[in-house]
């Protein structure tokens, strides 16, 4: 009855307000919905070579065509962009986006709650975004941080990369990503298969399932010892054949695919030998490591900013702990060599950074690093796209600009194969259809093209 009266009262004005408010959202709809890109150059990251002269229609945040020339529809809104050289948007296939290495580190577990990492979460989700990279591949967290990311910045409650996540990565007792190594004795307690240490095939199995019941998107497990835990190797295999293939088994029942840190060659062998997806990192991989992946199709993540970042610390008086700063200064120079021969000898290889260890958003400074040691600039590029796509298993949805897949998608100013840094400079950013950065202003040199 109330109703009744206070539409009679405000039937006009709401009338009016309504019409109004429709108006506006069919317009702002509109806009949102259908968009034209003029590109002046696209990289086709299928073939690894660059188009010109593209129209991309965008409808509803998903690609429907891509045609030669510069054809706007009537009802579509114009993205200029033919001073510029588009690309797919940028997918790293190795991130830590709730933790970001400095001095104090080392600390924080001990000081910080969940809520802190998902409040840096936000930050770094938002960089990496910025930065041009539109998906990530998360490789470890706490708490379960980066599922809740990955639905808060699903559902735009937050602006972020899509995620893909291992949640807590599974280690063995002591292992690397122990979460109580070098703990005091009373602190240490016995981590299980929940907080991610298995020892034996029935915790490895529980752990995988865990992962499931956390949300996670697939499983990283921990095969060999690593750089920055505080432990005495940083490549002993740290788990035994039939806890891998516990783990394979296991994860294959669930959909999920399986990411290995491994820095020693037994290790990482154990690992290929029983079926996993990926390896990071790899740095003492050799001839028969090589061809053993080839053999199986596994993918190599060479993570060479982290290489980088590492030495460059190891350097700094203090800034690690000595057990940490002897294997960094050692491991860490090794990788570049690892990743040439792997490329020269046609692994293949998904892009990623490790960023966590270095800074979130300096991202694509590892495609300066692939390119230095060897790699082409297209390979660089179509590594941190079509093939990291590939390595997702979701080829039919990222990793190009075709019909049908989402509008993830960026632009640099110049060519990207003459000038492969122009990727640390990101001109436009669009993920979803969504624009997150525009180009800073018409530059008079390029709008005339
Ligand atoms: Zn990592």
């Amino acid at each position: 009855m109330s109703t009744t009266t206070k539409r009679g009262r405000f039937g006009i004005r709401a009338a009016i307000f309504t019409s109004v408010l429709l108006a506006t959202l069919g317009a702002a709809q509109a806009s949102a919905e259908s968009l034209a890109i003029y590109a002046g150059k696209m990289f086709d990251s299928e073939s690894g070579e660059i188009l010109e002269n593209r129209t991309i229609h965008v409808v509803d945040g998903r690609i429907e065509s891509v045609q030669k020339g510069f054809a706007k529809r009537d009802r579509e809104k114009l993205v200029d962009l033919r001073g510029y050289t588009v690309l797919p948007g940028l997918m790293d296939m190795h991130t830590h986006l709730v933790t970001e290495f400095g001095p104090r580190t080392y600390v924080e577990r001990f000081t910080w709650n969940p809520a802190d990492y998902a409040l840096r979460g936000v930050d770094t989700a938002h960089r990496t975004l910025m930065a041009g990279f539109t998906t990530v591949r998360d490789l470890g967290d706490t708490g379960n941080v980066t599922v809740s990311l990955r639905e808060a910045i699903g559902n735009g409650t937050v602006d972020g990369p899509r995620i893909f996540t291992s949640g807590k990565s599974i280690a063995t007792t002591g292992g690397h990503a122990d979460p109580t190594n070098g703990y005091r004795i009373d602190l240490m307690g016995q981590p299980g298969p929940v907080e991610g240490v298995v020892n034996g095939v029935a915790s490895a199995r529980e752990a995988v399932r865990q992962r499931y019941k956390d949300g996670a998107d697939l499983i990283k497990i921990t095969a060999t010892g690593g750089v920055l835990s505080v432990a005495k190797s940083g490549q002993n295999p740290q788990f035994m054949k039939d806890e891998l293939e516990a783990i394979v088994s296991t994860a294959k029942d669930y959909g999920f695919t399986v990411a290995v840190h491994a820095h020693g060659k037994e290790g990482m062998e154990r690992a290929i030998r029983a079926g996993v997806d990926s390896i990071e990192h790899g740095t003492y991989m050799d001839g028969e490591t090589i061809e053993l992946m080839r053999r199986h199709g596994t993918w190599y993540v060479p993570t060479l900013l982290a290489g980088d970042w590492v030495t460059e610390k190891s350097r700094v008086e203090g800034f690690f702990p000595e057990i940490v700063r002897t294997k960094a200064a050692t491991i860490g120079p090794l990788i570049r060599d690892t990743f040439a021969e792997a490329y020269r000898r046609g692994v293949k290889i998904a892009f990623g950074t490790d960023s966590g260890v270095s800074r979130h958003g300096d991202n694509a400074q590892e495609f300066a690093l692939m390119v230095a040691a060897g790699m082409t600039p297209a390979d660089a590029l179509r590594s941190a796209t079509w093939n990291a796509a590939e390595l997702l298993q979701v080829q039919d949805q990222l990793g190009s600009i075709s019909a049908g897949k989402h509008a993830d998608i960026i632009a640099v100013a110049g060519d990207p194969l003459q000038d492969i840094t122009q990727l640390e400079r990101v001109r436009f950013i669009m993920k979803g259809g969504k624009i997150y950065k525009r180009p800073a202003a018409p530059r008079k040199a390029t709008a005339g093209q």
